[in-house]
């Protein structure tokens, strides 16, 4: 099973249909699943840091009660 093929299988990591790709690069089937998984992440990410953010005011305000 070593045969060198550039056209691979690959099972879109958004909506988990399978397409092909030349790139093993590929995650996405279409421009869409590639723009609303990356909106997704982009809204975790905001989550997380609007958690760290108010973990860090509060680590703030602690500081200044202490
Ligand atoms: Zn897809």
């Amino acid at each position: 099973m070593t045969t060198k093929r550039k056209i691979r299988k690959i099972e879109c990591s958004h909506c988990g249909n399978n397409f092909y790709a030349k790139s093993t690069l590929a995650k996405y089937c279409r421009v869409s699943c590639q723009t609303q998984a990356w909106r997704h992440a982009s809204r975790s990410r905001q989550e997380q840091l609007a958690h760290e953010y108010e973990a860090e005011l509060s680590e703030v305000t602690n500081k200044d009660a202490a």
